[in-house]
């Protein structure tokens, strides 16, 4: 049995954009998993502390046989082998894969929350994963369309190349 799931992808140092397109093709080595789809890639304003760069931000689809915490596993594995370093929460970071949406699972254990805690309040989130799922419905019974009509682009452009 295989579950879709969302996986964000953001980066603000190191060659942004290389870092995203690259992290992508690892995404789709996962074991278990394929890549369906990926959306377009979004510059979008750092919301974390002192200045940063800019953001690169786009939401690729998967289809996966590995369960939450397996796949967060390897999300994390590809973070580190992209030499994220851990600093300070939200600092900047050469690669940031987030677990958005594991089917229509809710997840609440101290590694993992899905769907993920400010996936209804960020617009380098909504915006993208519109893209690719418009249709898509919340475990909480939201429409991703309902949440589009409350949510500001401030702050974000489409890349268009
Ligand atoms: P934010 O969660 O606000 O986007 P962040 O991405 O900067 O912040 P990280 O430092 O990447 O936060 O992750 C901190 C911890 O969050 C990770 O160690 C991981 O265990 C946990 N975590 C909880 N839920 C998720 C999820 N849905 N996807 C990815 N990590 C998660
Ligand atoms: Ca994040
Ligand atoms: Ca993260």
């Amino acid at each position: 049995m295989t579950t879709v799931a969302y996986i964000g992808l953001g980066s603000n140092l190191d060659n942004p954009r290389q870092q995203v397109e690259q992290a992508l093709q690892e995404l789709a080595q996962i074991p278990e998993t394929s890549l369906v789809s990926a959306s377009p890639w979004y510059q979008s304003r750092a919301v974390g502390p002192g200045e940063q760069q800019d953001y690169i931000n786009g939401v690729a689809q998967l289809t996966t046989g590995l369960a939450p915490h397996d796949l967060l596993d390897q999300l994390q594995a590809i973070e580190h082998a992209h030499e994220r370093v851990r600093e300070i929460r939200w600092g900047p970071r050469t690669l940031d894969l987030d677990l958005l949406l594991y089917g229509s699972e809710i997840i609440d254990t101290e590694r993992l929350q899905v769907p993920h805690p400010y996936l209804t309040q960020r617009n380098f989130v909504l915006y993208p994963l519109t893209d690719i799922a418009p249709q898509l419905i919340l475990p909480c019974g939201d429409t991703l369309e309902s949440l589009m009509a409350h949510c500001s682009s401030d702050g974000l452009h489409q890349l268009k190349d």
